[in-house]
Formats: structure tokens, C-alpha cells, sequence
């Protein structure tokens, strides 16, 4: 085990590449998808990683124990983004999928819900208004009013009304809501699994579900002294500072994400 002693929060970027570099076959970098490596659009399926992420994230693999994306999109559609990249493990719908040895592991708790999702959705589509986007995910439905913010309360009441009667649960996003099995998974759950045997860990987010995932990593320094977590926020306009305020570092946009990576892995 290297001398390295842990840094303390909070600390300079600088500190945490040196720390990192220094225990890069034991660390883990996690990324959200949506608003840390692409950003996000009006039209969920049309969003793609900034051009850089692809090669940076490859690089990173190649440096540091293990690259993992960690979303609330299906393994189907990360997998249609990151085809290429063989070291990169990809855990969907928050974990409730994980694409491993070349298949999709899916929580068996939640396949029960397939049927009632499949359901959902067509039942979404017919009784809110026309600009919502309904997006199936097989395991959940996302409700998206980013087009028509005006609409929110109306989708958050019907949200509500289903979660209800199906006995699903929400979880809130940006401009989104969404439902979904009542399976205890999330991603804060995901991160503390990963890194049980990890000696440094990296988690980038921008969005409420994110801070699971960084409260994941303040938990693991807690039980464990020599263990290093570094939680980043990606800013954006609509979550405001609560992300922020919860992160140890705030980067600007998913290209600055692609940069500020850039920049760290000169230290490897
Ligand atoms: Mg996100």
C-alpha cells in the first residue's frame, strides 16, 4: 500500500490527482451520463457524449482500476453510446442493469414490473398532454417536461397518482420525473457495492440521484481512514447549488468534464 497519507477535504485538485495517481490501481472513476459527459437536450435520444469523452474515458481505463458509468438510462441505450469501449462497466436504470461479460445482468426483484411499466407508458402517452415525452426504459417510465416546463405540476400530480396505484416510486430529476420498481436500488447504493474494496474513488453528477452517490463516498471515508473519495459536480442552471454545495469540486459543462480528465491523467 503506498505511503500517500489522505488528503482531507476540502482540498486542492491538484492534491486529489497527486493522491489518485499514486493509488491508481485501486481507484474507481464513476460517471453519471446525462449533463457530466453529454449534454443534456430536448430530446432524450438525441443526446451524445462531447466528442472527447470517448478517448479520455478510454485512456482512464487503461490508468486507473476501473471506469464505470453509472446512469438512470438503460445498459440498451449507454451501450449505443459506449459500444466501443471494452473497460468501461456500464450499470443502467440506476443499477438495476448492469452490462457484464458481454450481457445485461438485470435485478430479478424488477422484471416482475415489466409488464405494468409497458402499461404505463402507453397509459402516459395517452392522458398527458402532447408534450410531455414519455420514454419507456423497460424497468421504468421518464416523464420529460423540459419542452413544456409550464406542465410540471401536472406530471408530478399524475406521477404521483400512478406511483400510488401501482406502488412504484419517483425519483426526481431535471425536468423530469420518473417511476419506478420498488426495488431498493440506487446509485448511491451501486457506488457503495463498487467501492467496498477500493482504496480511492472519483463520482461525477449533476443531478439530485448524484448525491446518493457522493454521501456513498463520504460513508465509505468514514468506516475506512485510508479510503479517498472525491466527489465532483458538473454545474447546470437547473438544480441550482444543491449539487454543488454537496460536491468537493464544481466543473462547468461536460467539455470541461472531458478537459479537467484530460488534464488529471498527465499524472499517471
Ligand atoms: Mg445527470
Amino acid at each position: 500500500m503506498a505511503e500517500t497519507v489522505r488528503p482531507i477535504h476540502p482540498l486542492t485538485t491538484d492534491e486529489a490527482w497527486a493522491f489518485t495517481a499514486s493509488r491508481a490501481s485501486a481507484t474507481t472513476f464513476f460517471f453519471d451520463f446525462d449533463g457530466v459527459l453529454s449534454p443534456v437536450t430536448d430530446d432524450p435520444d438525441a443526446s451524445q457524449p462531447v466528442p472527447e469523452v470517448l478517448g479520455v474515458l478510454e485512456r482512464l481505463a487503461d490508468s486507473v482500476a476501473r471506469v464505470a458509468i453509472v446512469s438512470a438510462r438503460p445498459v440498451s441505450f449507454l451501450r449505443s453510446r459506449f459500444a466501443d469501449l471494452d473497460h468501461v462497466d456500464l450499470h443502467g436504470l440506476y443499477g438495476l442493469e448492469v452490462w457484464h461479460d458481454g450481457q445485461v445482468v438485470t435485478e430479478p426483484a424488477a422484471l416482475d414490473f415489466v409488464p405494468a411499466m409497458t402499461e404505463l407508458a402507453d397509459q402516459a402517452r395517452t392522458e398527458l398532454p402532447a408534450e410531455i415525452l414519455v420514454e419507456y426504459k423497460r424497468l421504468s417510465v421518464a416523464l420529460h417536461y423540459r419542452t413544456a416546463p409550464d406542465q410540471g405540476r401536472t406530471v408530478e400530480r399524475w406521477a404521483h397518482e400512478q406511483a400510488e396505484r401501482l406502488g412504484l416510486r419517483i425519483q426526481h430529476g431535471r425536468m423530469v420525473v420518473e417511476l419506478k420498481p420498488p426495488v431498493d436500488q440506487d446509485k448511491g447504493m451501486v457506488i457503495t457495492e463498487g467501492v467496498r474494496n477500493a482504496g480511492c474513488a472519483w463520482y461525477f453528477g449533476d443531478d439530485m440521484s448524484d448525491i446518493k452517490a457522493f454521501d456513498a463516498l463520504r460513508a465509505r471515508e468514514a468506516v475506512d481512514p485510508a479510503f479517498f473519495g472525491m466527489a465532483v459536480a458538473v454545474a447546470n442552471p437547473e438544480t441550482g447549488a444543491e449539487v454543488s454545495s454537496a460536491a468537493d469540486l464544481t466543473l462547468e459543462s461536460p467539455d470541461a468534464v472531458a478537459a479537467f480528465l484530460t488534464e488529471g491523467l498527465r499524472r499517471f
